[in-house]
């Protein structure tokens, strides 16, 4: 099996291995020291079902949302709900990522983060992520075609094999978590 994730590893294997859903949201976070809350708990929940361990999620968070949120307000305001995340918190109960269903049935409009791109995204937007992940340029009308056709899954499954040397995911796509296992599995 693949190794853990760590603060320091993170950056590196968000571009190499996470989905469209959270290269989107990790992207935003980084221009805009921010999301919103939805965003923040859908990327939150997957760091976690990754292995990103509580501490180095604390100070994830706390070094993205600065200078624009200054470190004391993030642990008085943002903090707390990381930490209820992790179990830590209030029910403690220990809470799992989003799957792909849910995130779909949660897609906003284009102007939205959180949510699944391929759902969400016009055609353009959609067009400029996938090629600023790096997807092969063989695969994108179909890709673009199955997310049109509301095959959101399918597209996803579709961009994996466009990012990784035409490798299918034999599982197709149910979870981000799944889809990161999976890259990380073909590319190590
Ligand atoms: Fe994320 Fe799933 Fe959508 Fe892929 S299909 S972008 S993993 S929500």
């Amino acid at each position: 099996r693949h190794g853990g994730v760590s603060l320091a590893t993170l950056p590196g294997l968000a571009q190499r291995h996470f989905p469209l859903c959270m290269q989107t949201l990790m992207t935003q976070l980084r221009s805009e020291h921010h999301l919103r809350h939805t965003g923040r708990q859908q990327l939150s929940l997957f760091l976690k079902a990754i292995g990103l361990p509580l501490e180095d999620a604390l100070i994830f968070w706390r070094q993205a949302f600065a200078p624009r949120i200054p470190p004391e307000k993030f642990d008085k305001e943002y903090a707390y709900n990381i930490r209820h995340n992790y179990g830590k918190e209030g029910a403690r109960k220990d809470y799992s990522a989003h799957n792909c269903l849910s995130i779909i049935r949660m897609s906003g409009g284009a102007t939205e983060l959180h949510g699944c791109p391929y759902k969400r995204m016009d055609e353009a937007s959609l067009r400029a992520s996938l090629s600023r992940a790096g997807c092969d340029l063989s695969r994108m009308e179909e890709v673009v075609s199955k997310a049109k056709g509301g095959h959101f899954q399918l597209a996803c499954a579709c961009s994996f094999e466009g990012m990784h040397k035409g490798i299918p995911l034999d599982s197709g796509v149910n979870h981000p978590a799944e889809y990161y296992s999976e890259s990380r599995r073909v590319w190590e």
